[in-house]
């Protein structure tokens, strides 16, 4: 099989057979299929510096065969598509803001997103830029839109996992000429594809459930529009902030899993959740997938598969601290999307607007009964 052809046929093959190919080289004879990470500073180069690899800080073999494999799964079969991985996903997020806003725009957050993005709210604050703030739950962004130049969605959002309604933002944004940019990291690209919903970047930490293992640090901005990725280009090349080729090749390899975790993991949160539902201690229970989930409805309109996540609240910080002691098969971790179950109370940090009692669980690749019984038992170990 010609693996250029499993790029550009995309959307007739299936998320797994996708998922095992994408972005490898024509098959060389006596090569590995995935050529392993090329460590370089410098390349050769004679003459005049024409590309593709001259420098280690613009370039690198081991990021560009990543990047088009992400580039397959964020939008099977288009070509034309862009991606440029970086070392962190907030030196991803941080290169769209600060490449497209300028001082006087006005910028569109939610208010209950991922925790650094206040830092990046600040520091947008500094340099000029208004930065208006809305829930995600409700597209209540879209009641503070007008004028922007950029509207910065996360759906489902971390942690409280509200979604809002992708095709319809995006609508709005558009019709008054507001570019938008998707946080994808809790759904992965096997989740969801925003650039198909139509915005114009689809932006994600690759630490979480895209690379599965919590062995990593990894970012990515996908875009079909070659002049506004050219100005993410540049903001990398500037900020510096790129992943190490050790780093970009793991995360290649373990992309051909995502489809496996990605059903594994999924159908664990969602028996984790069912579970959970018919506790009388527990309040708050959040999954999209749960079919009573206030998210599930759109949810469901815009998602292929719903993550990992499951939040809820104890009674109290005691309540929940207890919970967490009694786990045996979860491990006690900030972060989501591993192939071993974690869960912490939230609060602990301070910034996220949550209850003390507040836990969000990310559920991994263990058997389903097994992660349900350890749940149970230490539900009942902290009622006690
Ligand atoms: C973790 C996370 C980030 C930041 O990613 P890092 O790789 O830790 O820099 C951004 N957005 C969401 C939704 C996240 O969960």
């Amino acid at each position: 099989m010609n693996p250029e052809d499993t790029g550009s046929s995309g959307q007739d093959i299936g998320d797994g057979t996708r998922a095992v190919r994408a972005g490898l080289p024509e098959p060389v004879k006596y090569e590995p299929a995935l050529p392993g990470p090329v460590f370089a500073a410098h390349y050769h180069l004679p003459g005049e510096p024409t590309g593709p690899y001259t420098y280690g800080r613009d370039e690198n073999p081991t990021w560009s065969r990543l990047e088009r494999a992400i580039g397959e799964l964020e939008a099977p079969g288009e070509d034309g598509v862009e991606t440029l991985v970086f070392a962190s996903g907030m030196a991803a997020i941080s290169a769209v803001l600060f490449s497209q806003v300028r001082a006087g725009d006005a910028v569109v957050m939610p208010d209950d997103g991922y925790q650094a993005l206040p830092l990046a709210r600040e520091q947008l604050t500094a340099y000029g830029v208004e930065v208006r703030t809305a829930p995600t739950g409700g597209d209540a962004q879209l009641g503070v839109l007008d004028g922007a130049r950029l509207l910065w969605i996360e759906t489902p959002s971390n942690p409280g996992l509200d979604v809002c309604d992708l095709r319809r933002l995006v609508a709005a944004a558009h019709a008054q000429g507001t570019l938008v940019a998707v946080d994808n990291t809790l759904a992965t690209p096997l989740g969801q594809r925003p650039l198909e919903l139509g915005a114009d970047f689809s932006v994600a930490s690759g630490t979480k459930m895209l690379t599965g293992h919590g062995d990593l640090l990894l970012g990515y901005v996908v875009s079909r529009d070659a002049g506004l990725m050219a100005s993410v280009r540049r903001w990398r090349k500037i900020a510096g902030a790129i992943p190490g080729p050790m780093e970009a090749w793991l995360a290649h390899r373990s992309l051909a899993t995502l489809h496996l975790r990605a059903d594994r993991q999924t159908a664990n949160a969602l028996a984790v959740a069912e579970a959970l539902r018919g506790r009388p201690e527990v309040t708050g229970l959040r999954h999209p997938g749960l079919p009573n989930d206030p998210s599930h409805k759109t949810a469901a309109q815009q998602m292929r598969r719903f993550g990992c996540v499951v939040s809820f609240c104890l009674p109290s910080r005691e309540h929940a601290d207890g919970f967490l002691d009694a786990l045996r098969l979860v491990d006690s971790a900030t972060s989501f999307g591993g192939v071993r179950s974690t869960a912490e109370r939230r609060g602990r940090w301070g910034g996220d607007a949550v209850p003390e009692g507040f836990i969000r669980f990310s559920a991994g690749a263990e058997d389903p009964e097994d992660l349900v019984a350890d749940v149970l038992h230490a539900l009942d170990a902290s009622a006690r």
